[in-house]
């Protein structure tokens, strides 16, 4: 299900047609009719770019508020199971580091990022409450930066941009001194780690991302190596309440789901510029 507020019809192309696959175009911040018995319901629904979630964001304070209870109804209904995609926003700028999930973060509740930091904030506590009060089978994965082939060129993420940038041999735009640092797990890694806690009977947010933490200024040269760009980069002003540090404790993921990222920063990279090299206007 997707309502394309900022996902992409393409990236279905690989799945498209294949038995066991059915695809509704919906918004989950309506009223939902979805026909059949569910095992699973796996809630990833959201604008995650800051770009898009700063335009659209009562879309996405609705999404995870009144979209999450929707999603939660209908596991609750057929007593499946339910996975909310949270995030290391909750974690806001954080003081602690690296985060681990017993953190409770430092966010602004008023500034640009709050409709997004704060309504994951709110999924993950109606998500427990589900599990409190109608013993709904629940997990939480807060997410930390992830990329891959299929990101959307013009999303606004760091990924795709300085792909795009090195691509077309132009300089990269770096916010602030390039001195914030981020750490970055491959698509792949990630989707391994969601279908472990899937199956797992952890309540309570697990953190998954790749502890691997580079400054913003390291993973621009590293991009601009791996496309052979010599273009340089422009320094432009830092966004307002832009995390400085960000690094997951993935101690928990290791000891209650067995799972780590395997994908070395290069190989998913490599594949990652492939796939803006061989779709440079992005999909459509
Ligand atoms: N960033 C940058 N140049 C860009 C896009 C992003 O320097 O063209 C920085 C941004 O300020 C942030 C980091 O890269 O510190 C990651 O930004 P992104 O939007 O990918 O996600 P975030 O981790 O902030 O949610």
């Amino acid at each position: 299900m997707d309502n394309f507020i900022t996902g992409v019809y393409a990236n279905l192309a690989p799945v498209e047609g294949k038995s066991g696959f059915t695809f509704q175009e919906a918004d989950v911040t309506r009223e939902l009719t979805v026909p059949g018995r569910f095992d699973a319901v796996a809630n990833l629904a959201s604008p995650a770019s800051p770009r898009d979630y700063m335009a659209h964001p009562v879309e996405t304070l609705e999404v995870g508020s009144v979209g999450t209870r929707n999603l939660l109804e209908i596991a609750r209904r057929d007593q499946a199971r339910f996975l909310l995609t949270s995030t290391s926003e909750c974690y806001g700028d954080p003081l602690v580091h690296p985060q681990v999930e017993t953190y409770w973060g430092n966010v602004n509740p008023v500034g640009p990022r709050s409709c997004y930091d704060e309504s994951k904030r709110f999924a993950e506590a109606i998500t427990m409450a589900y599990h409190r009060t109608h013993g709904v089978r629940t997990n939480i994965a807060r997410i930390f930066n992830t990329y891959g082939p299929r990101m959307k060129l013009d999303d606004g993420r760091v990924v795709p941009q300085f792909i795009d940038q090195a691509l077309r041999g132009e300089p990269l735009t770096i916010y602030g001194d390039g001195s914030q640092t981020r750490s970055f797990c491959y698509v792949r890694d990630l989707v391994d780690g969601l279908y472990r806690l899937m199956r797992s009977e952890e309540r309570y947010p697990v953190n998954l991302g790749n502890p691997v933490e580079l400054t913003i200024l390291e993973f621009g040269q590293r991009i601009q190596e791996l496309a052979g760009s010599k273009a340089g980069i422009v320094f432009h002003d830092l966004p307002q309440d832009d995390p400085k540090r960000r690094k997951p404790d993935i101690s928990k993921a290791k000891a209650v789901l067995g799972w780590e990222p395997v994908v070395p920063l290069e190989e998913g990279l490599r594949e990652t510029i492939a796939y803006f090299a061989s779709t440079p206007a992005g999909p459509r």
